[in-house]
């Protein structure tokens, strides 16, 4: 008789647990030569922070001219397209003019090309073009009070605010519209516009989300979403863009001012260290997301030891905190689980019997290493928790003789307000069940998360001060008063 204590539980059956996430990437620059490519090579840069769409924008000085489609920016753009973009930008006289661009990434049932970023609008002072990373909470009011004062809306999007904020402020002839228009928002964002004249940056009071500046050899300067943009630019990282700053890069070069003080405590989201952004970059302080992963790694080694033979990593999010891990603990790295590169988000999804095929298909185990052995795993974090079954099942199937399961994050259990798009938690895996009831039903032997002090003791050593990040889907605790707001706004979160 099988004990029932024993019995897996069932779970929603929800394919993708990777698309639990929501993230996108931006980029500005003003008077470079080829702007498109620029831009271009910014977002590739910038791809894993979203694969939904991506867009350009790029301004001669009189218009603004876009090119933006679904699909990842090598499907988007062509020679054509960077051909005209950068055409665009080199017929402005004497100084090019400038381009942004954004990567989006979105499955909040808005993926759809209207959507698209940057987004342009026409009004009183000219065309302007924004990139938008963030989720603005207080966005329904301030639509709600625009629309009352006559706006009329096109998009479902958060990021259209802004425009129609920035447009009442030039109507109203105030003297800085752009700082008057931000100093209105709530939440997480950040903004890269395109003016005739110039780019424009934002970041928000509480810095959220990393927005860096860079220099280019050529003495331009460059505003990106992470350092990564900037290595491939060839551009030196100068500083982060301060919360509540606005950077203007124009045909005078680089000048400052302020929308806002910084909020103190700040926000950053610890999110973008778990999981979030390239392992290579910088952000929210001097070390590499590697290093501060890799340390996580060590941190949940010392807190949660296993008895194994092996360390093996879940692919790719899982190798930096895999790699401490396995140094703090003598015990030997192995790569056991390969992933299909071939599998991507274009990927048909399928019903019934092909599912679980579809979730082999994105990996393999290699049956050689992981037989017979005590197997520790080591993932960045769970959210829904059906794709992680699958795999350890499969790890099962190939022979693991044990499988400890470690996590280089806490238990998310709560909605992310400020632009990544966990499930709702009825579908979090961790809100609904204790640790004990969570191994169970991933069917593995034991399993340990990484605790909330001990990711904030990394994160504050290495990274900011552990006071200045927003914790909020680990803790429950949210920096801001996000009363009145849902997570899955009745506005769509562009980003
Ligand atoms: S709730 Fe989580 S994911 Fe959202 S900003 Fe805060 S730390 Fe980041």
């Amino acid at each position: 008789m099988p004990d029932p204590a024993q019995e897996p539980i069932p779970l929603p059956q929800i394919l993708e647990d990777r698309e639990a996430r929501e993230k996108c990437g931006v980029y500005g620059a003003w008077g470079v030569e080829d702007a498109g490519t620029h831009a271009y090579l910014a977002l590739f840069s910038l791809q894993h922070r979203g694969q939904e769409s991506a867009g350009i924008a790029a301004t001669d000085g009189k218009t603004i001219l876009r090119h933006a489609d679904m699909g990842l920016v090598a499907r988007v753009f062509d020679n054509d397209s960077l051909d005209r973009l950068n055409a665009h930008a080199a017929a402005r006289p004497r100084v090019a003019g400038g381009a942004i661009g954004h990567n989006r990434y979105s499955t909040t049932g808005a993926s759809k090309l209207e959507n698209a970023q940057p987004m342009v609008a026409t009004f009183g002072a000219g065309d302007v073009a924004v990139a938008h990373n963030g989720n603005i909470v207080n966005a329904a009011p301030l639509r709600a009070r625009l629309e009352g004062a006559g706006h009329l809306f096109r998009t479902s999007s958060d990021t259209e605010v802004v425009l129609h904020l920035l447009s009442a402020a030039s109507a109203a002839g105030d003297d800085d519209p752009l700082a008057s228009a931000l100093a209105e928002l709530r939440g997480a964002f950040n903004l890269i516009f395109l003016f005739r004249d110039r780019v424009e940056a934002a970041r928000d009071p509480w810095g959220w989300r990393p927005l860096v500046l860079g220099v280019m050899p050529d003495g331009r300067h460059a505003v990106a979403s992470e350092t990564v943009a900037l290595d491939v630019l060839g551009a030196e990282f100068v500083r982060e863009v301060e919360p509540g700053e606005i950077i203007t890069l124009n045909d005078d070069g680089l000048s400052s001012r302020r929308f806002a003080d910084a909020e103190r405590p700040l926000a950053h989201c610890i999110f973008e260290h778990v999981y979030l952004a390239s392992p290579a970059s910088k952000i929210f302080g001097p070390r590499t997301v590697q290093n501060i992963r890799e340390l996580m790694g060590e941190r949940l080694w010392r807190e949660s030891p296993a008895q194994a033979d092996i360390i093996v990593p879940m692919p790719d999010s899982g190798r930096s905190a895999a790699l401490g891990y396995a140094r703090a603990s003598g015990l030997p790295y192995r790569e056991g689980i390969i992933p299909n590169r071939y599998v991507g988000r274009t990927f048909i999804k399928p019903t019934g019997k092909e599912r679980a095929a579809a979730v082999r298909l994105k990996l393999n185990i290699v049956s050689d290493i992981v037989r017979g052995k005590r197997v520790v795993i080591i993932d960045d974090s769970i959210v829904r928790g059906t794709t992680t079954r699958a795999k350890m099942d499969q790890l099962r199937k190939a022979g693991a003789q044990e499988i400890h399961l470690r996590i280089a994050s806490p238990p998310i259990r709560n909605a992310c307000f400020f632009g990544i798009d966990f499930p709702s938690t009825k579908e979090l895996v961790a809100a609904n069940h204790t640790v004990d009831e969570i191994a169970r039903l991933l069917g593995v032997d034991s399993l340990a998360y990484l605790t909330i002090d001990g990711l904030k003791d990394v994160v504050g050593q290495q990274g900011a001060p552990a006071g200045d990040y927003c914790t909020a889907c680990f803790s429950g605790v949210y920096p801001i008063d996000v009363n009145g707001a849902t997570a899955r706004d009745a506005l769509t979160k562009n980003c």
